[in-house]
């Protein structure tokens, strides 16, 4: 029988991070730590083998594509082994939604991929790290397991849903207009809705180098958009733009104006909304397409994805 392996790929954040002292919650710097360092005393999970790779070393609130390329290959090459169970990519909380929604796009696994990370820094006093950690091993290690989710603070967040809605509590991710997909207590994950599926939107050996991504730019509507920064883009060169839009994909008149001339040019335009919850709903006089019911961010990963050649 093939012995079951759950590889664990660092890639920085505040779970790596140290401060000066104990007490310090925001002072610290982040990525000091090894993914190896940071699975120390975190009790294995019973029957499996762990690995660990270091993919990198950053800040997540600095994720790149030169991060991106790298880290999606190294998940589909260890997805693609008979031996591993799943994967946990440890990272910062700041653009975790992002990384996830990425990964769910070019893997669409068939296997559990988790994220997680931490609000504290691995020297402080309440370091939520390695308890993080163990959750995401155990939910990497449920059979049926699927999909890219986020394991943080005892909860399952899906790659669609999953948002970071706090700067500071310990438990800063939400899984907007849909709900967790578990809970994970004590080492068990109690499952409250089906696993993340769906196919991916390009696969990630199709990734072209990450210094010939298209340029994708979010810009947004707000009281007094008068659409310069749109026409500064189109100036200085753009291939698509995803608007966060108010309400139901609403746009002030004069950001709409030079996003049509954007798209008369040839730019993809995609509206989302600066909405929390819900999804832009079409409207039959629509003239602006809209961006799926996904987060500004999101959207622009997935037009960034379409516009690849
Ligand atoms: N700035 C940190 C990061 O995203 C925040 C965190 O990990 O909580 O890497």
């Amino acid at each position: 029988m093939i012995e079951r392996t759950i590889v664990v790929l660092g890639t920085g954040g505040t779970i790596a991070g140290e401060a000066a002292t104990a007490s310090d919650n925001v002072g610290y710097r982040a990525a000091q730590r090894g993914v190896a360092q940071l699975l120390h005393g975190v009790p294995a999970v019973a029957g499996l083998r762990m690995a660990s790779e270091q993919v990198a070393q950053i800040d997540s609130k600095d994720m790149d594509f030169a991060v991106w390329v790298p880290l999606a290959l190294r998940c589909a090459h260890w997805l693609a082994r008979d031996d591993v169970a799943g994967i946990v990519v440890t990272h910062g909380t700041d653009t975790m939604e992002e990384t996830a929604f990425f990964l769910q796009a070019v893997l669409a696994p068939r296997k559990p991929v988790v994220l997680t990370g931490a609000m504290r820094p691995a020297t402080s006093l309440a370091a939520d790290g390695p308890q993080n950690i163990a959750d995401a091993l155990a939910v990497a290690a449920t059979p049926g397991a699927q999909g890219v989710c986020v394991a943080f603070a005892g909860t399952l967040h899906g790659a669609f849903e999953v948002a970071k809605v706090h700067g500071y509590r310990m438990d800063p991710f939400a899984s907007i207009d849909a709900g967790p997909i578990a809970r994970i207590e004590e080492g068990q994950v109690r499952s409250l809705r089906p696993w993340p599926a769906g196919t991916s939107l390009r696969a990630a050996a199709d990734l072209p180098p990450p210094d010939r991504w298209p340029r994708v730019e979010i810009v947004a509507s707000h009281a007094g958009a008068d659409g310069a920064v749109v026409r500064a883009l189109l100036a200085h060169g753009v291939d698509g733009l995803v608007v966060a839009a108010t309400g139901n994909g609403t746009l002030h008149h004069a950001l709409q104006a030079a996003l049509l001339q954007a798209q008369a040019q040839g730019v993809a335009v995609r509206r989302a909304s600066r909405c929390l919850e819900g999804r832009v709903l079409p409207a039959a006089d629509d003239q602006l397409p809209h961006a799926q019911g996904l987060s500004p961010v999101k959207a622009r990963i997935a037009l960034l994805l379409e516009l690849m050649r």
